[in-house]
């Protein structure tokens, strides 16, 4: 009989994931010799847990809140996705001792974008929110060319950081952010052609808030799309203020599905089996 593999799941708090029951359903789908665990892992304990990983030869992990900076000098390499958004959200073993860090949000967002036809070549988009998931999300707006990318956030010093650390290699795109909604934030509106909720603003349980107001939305062009990260519940309101004014709108759920892809072949070497995935997951979370 083959031993079990744990793969972790580390961050603080870990009430609210879907994660064990996605990657878990993924390993028993395929009759993998894993199983995915949620340890709660404190900042200050990050490095004893890190330690204890390597000594325990884990199979795997995922990183999330408050620790996918804080991870970066923890592990031997880095992709180089993780290093332009200096976050990890994925841990793999690239060869044996050598512990490699990913940031596969990255590859969920790129993905779905693709899947979605959405083209960002050359036209301007907003983020709303200047978080781990707006550096994952600028990343893939910015290679995919976009002429201009625009924040709305709340506080300068992530924002600033953010742009600080992404525009040097991706010049050609005009950087920008405004820290509340403003005429020049409506005028930069008219002109997006793809709108990216990056805050939990929406997210369940405060499903009656959207980070646009519906007179926001209405400034957007016709074929303006909607993105938004949230992907409980789905259609979120945003989503639903955007499909009222007649625009295409997409949750986050592709995403999320993605991003768990592209980490279960780093753990297991087998491809995810999407399909149940999302099947699982639609069931779990909207059924
Ligand atoms: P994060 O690093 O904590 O960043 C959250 C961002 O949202 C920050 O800029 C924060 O601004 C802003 N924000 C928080 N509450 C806000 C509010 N009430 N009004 C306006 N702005 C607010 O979180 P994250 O990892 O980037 O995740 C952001 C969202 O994306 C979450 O809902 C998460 O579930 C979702 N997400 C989805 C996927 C997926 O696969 N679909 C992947 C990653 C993340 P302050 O700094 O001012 O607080």
């Amino acid at each position: 009989m083959s031993l079990i593999r744990p793969v972790a799941l580390y961050g603080y708090p870990l009430e609210h994931t879907y994660s064990p029951l996605m990657h878990n359903g993924g390993f028993e789908r395929l009759g993998l010799p894993f199983v995915y665990l949620a340890l709660p892992v404190l900042p200050a304990k990050l490095q004893d847990a890190i330690r204890g990983f390597r000594a325990m030869e884990f199979a795997g992990a995922n990183v999330t809140i408050p620790h996918k900076e804080k991870v970066l000098p923890l592990v031997d390499v880095l992709t180089e996705d993780a290093r332009q958004v200096k976050a990890v959200n994925t841990l793999y073993w690239k060869e044996p001792g050598v512990l490699a860090g990913d940031n596969t949000d990255i590859y969920g967002f790129r993905r779905s974008l693709i899947e979605a036809g959405i083209d960002i070549h050359g036209r301007s988009a907003v983020i709303l929110g200047a978080g781990g998931a707006a550096r994952a999300v600028a990343l893939v707006l910015a290679e995919f060319q976009a002429k201009e990318i625009c924040f709305l956030t709340r506080h300068p010093h992530a924002v600033e950081n953010l742009i600080q650390d992404l525009s040097p290699s991706y010049p050609h795109t005009l950087w920008e952010y405004h820290l509340k909604s403003s005429a020049a934030f409506a005028n930069v509106l008219t002109r997006s052609s793809l709108v990216v909720n990056a805050t939990p603003v929406g997210m369940s349980p405060q499903t009656d808030k959207s980070p646009l107001s519906e007179n926001l939305v209405s400034l957007l062009p016709d074929t303006a799309r909607i993105y938004d990260l949230v992907y409980n519940p789905d259609p979120t309101l945003l989503m639903t203020l955007g499909a009222q004014r007649g625009l295409k709108v997409y949750g986050g759920l592709d995403m999320l599905i993605y991003q768990g892809a592209k980490s279960f072949e780093l753990w297991t070497g087998e491809p995810s089996p999407v399909k149940d995935i999302r099947d699982l997951m639609r069931d779990k979370l909207y059924g």
